[in-house]
C-alpha cells in the first residue's frame, strides 16, 4: 500500500477550486487589522482574532522593529540552550503579573503551550479528560502525552464528575477545558468545573486563548468569574496580543517543572525578538486601555443584535465571536463567497470542525461605518436564500 495513494485520490479542495469557492489559504496582500487586501481590493476583516485590534498599533510595530534592531530576527535556538532572552523574562513577569498567579513560561505559539503543559504533566499512567470541543491542540496534546483520554460533554460539570468517578483511584487527573470556545464563543463553568476537580483530586488547566483581552476586563477567566483560577492557565499571543508565540501561568512549582520537562519547548526554537516585544507592547496597552475590552464586546454585541433581529441565525453568547449558522456544505461556501464579492471576510466552517457556520469576530478597532456595512452584506444575502429573513 503506497502511504502517498490517498493524497492523489484527495479530491475535495480541487472540486471547491473549480467553481471558485475553495475558501482557504487566502493570500492577503495587506492588512491593517479591521481591513485587509485581497486581490487589490480592501475588504473588512470579520475572520480575525485581533480582538484589540493592536496588529496594527504603531506602537506594537515600534517595539517589534526596537527588538529587530537591538536583538536581530531570530534567537535560532531553543530557550533551554542559546535562544533565551531577557525579554522572554519580562514578558514572563508580566503576564503572571496580569493574570496575578507566581510564575509563567514563554512557549513560542499558544499550540506548544498547550503541548508542553499537558504533555509535560501527564503521562501513560495518567488520565486527561477533555471537553468535548476543547481546541484541536489540547487534544493532540493529550494523545501526545500517552494518557488515557476521555471526553465529556460540553460544559457539563456533571458529566466531568461521572467521568471522573469511573477513573482509576491512583492515576493522576488532568482536565483540560478552553475559557472561551473558538467556535461557539460560549465561556466555560470555570468555578462549577473547578469544583468538580477539587472533588476528585484532579487539577484543571484552562486555555485562555480565547478569553485573554476579552473576558474580566482582559484578565481573562478566572477575573470574569470574579476570582480564584484553575490550576495553570495556557495562553496564546496569536491573538489579542497580536504576535505569535503562548505561554504556561501558574504556580512556580509546575512552571519550573514544565521549564525542565515540556519538550515543544526545550526542542523548538524561541519566540523571535520581535514577536516577544510585540506581545509585551500589546499587553502593557491592554493593562492600560482596558476600553478596547469593551469595545470589542460592545462592536460584536452591535453586528449580533442587528442580525438576531432581522432573523440571522447568530450565536448569542457575549463576546467577540458571532457565529453565523448556515446549512449545508454549499450553502456555506456560497455565502462566503458572495460576502468576499462584497468585501467582507468571514471564516467558513463545516464539520468535523464544528456545524455549519460562517465564523466571525469583531475588534476593538471595527468602525460602527465598517460593522453597518457587515450588517447589511449579510442580511442582502441572507435574504437571497430560500427561507429568507424579515
Ligand atoms: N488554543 C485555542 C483555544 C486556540 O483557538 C488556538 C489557536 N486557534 C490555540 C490554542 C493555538 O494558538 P497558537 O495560534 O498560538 O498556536
Amino acid at each position: 500500500m503506497d502511504i502517498f495513494a490517498k493524497c492523489v485520490d484527495f479530491t475535495d479542495a480541487k472540486d471547491l477550486m473549480a467553481t471558485g469557492l475553495y475558501p482557504y489559504f487566502l493570500p492577503l496582500t495587506g492588512n491593517d487589522g479591521s481591513t485587509a487586501r485581497y486581490e487589490d481590493r480592501e475588504i473588512v476583516m470579520c475572520g480575525s482574532n485581533n480582538y484589540l485590534g493592536l496588529t496594527a498599533d504603531p506602537r506594537v510595530k515600534n517595539a517589534a522593529q526596537e527588538a529587530i534592531a537591538d536583538l536581530g530576527t531570530s534567537n535560532t535556538g531553543s530557550r533551554f540552550l542559546n535562544g533565551n532572552l531577557e525579554l522572554h523574562e519580562r514578558l514572563e513577569r508580566s503576564l503572571a503579573d496580569f493574570y496575578g498567579r507566581e510564575e509563567a513560561l514563554v512557549f513560542s505559539t499558544g499550540y506548544q503551550a498547550n503541548l508542553g503543559a499537558v504533555a509535560g504533566l501527564a503521562g501513560r499512567h495518567d488520565v486527561v479528560l477533555l471537553d468535548k470541543l476543547v481546541h484541536a491542540s489540547a487534544i493532540d496534546a493529550a494523545m501526545l502525552s500517552g494518557a488515557r483520554i476521555k471526553f465529556f460533554q460540553h460544559n457539563d460539570p456533571e458529566a466531568l464528575d461521572r467521568r471522573l468517578a469511573a477513573c482509576p483511584p491512583d492515576a493522576g487527573k488532568l482536565v483540560v477545558v478552553d475559557g472561551v470556545y473558538s467556535m461557539e464563543g460560549d465561556i466555560c463553568a470555570l468555578p462549577l468545573l473547578r469544583d468538580v476537580c477539587r472533588a476528585h483530586g484532579a487539577r484543571l488547566v484552562v486555555d485562555d486563548a480565547h478569553a485573554l483581552g476579552v473576558l474580566g476586563d482582559g484578565r481573562g477567566t478566572a477575573a470574569h468569574f470574579g476570582g480564584e483560577g484553575a490550576d495553570l492557565v495556557t495562553v496564546t499571543f496569536s491573538k489579542s496580543l497580536a504576535s505569535i508565540g503562548g505561554a504556561v501561568i501558574g504556580d512556580s512549582a509546575v512552571v519550573q517543572y514544565l521549564r525542565h520537562h515540556a519538550r515543544s519547548l526545550i526542542f523548538s526554537a524561541s519566540p523571535s525578538p520581535s514577536n516577544a516585544a510585540s506581545a509585551l507592547m500589546a499587553l502593557e496597552i491592554l493593562k492600560s486601555e482596558p476600553w478596547r475590552v469593551r469595545q470589542a464586546l460592545s462592536n460584536a454585541r452591535y453586528v449580533r443584535d442587528a442580525l438576531a433581529a432581522r432573523g440571522v441565525p447568530v450565536g448569542s453568547s457575549d463576546t467577540p465571536i458571532v457565529p453565523v449558522f448556515t446549512e449545508g456544505r454549499t450553502e456555506t461556501f456560497t455565502l462566503w463567497r458572495s460576502l468576499l464579492d462584497r468585501g467582507v471576510y468571514t471564516n467558513p466552517i463545516i464539520p468535523p470542525a464544528a456545524s455549519y457556520r460562517l465564523r466571525t469576530s469583531f475588534m476593538a478597532t471595527h468602525t460602527t461605518e465598517q460593522l453597518d456595512f457587515v450588517i447589511e452584506a449579510f442580511l442582502a444575502e441572507f435574504a437571497n436564500l430560500p427561507a429568507a429573513v424579515s
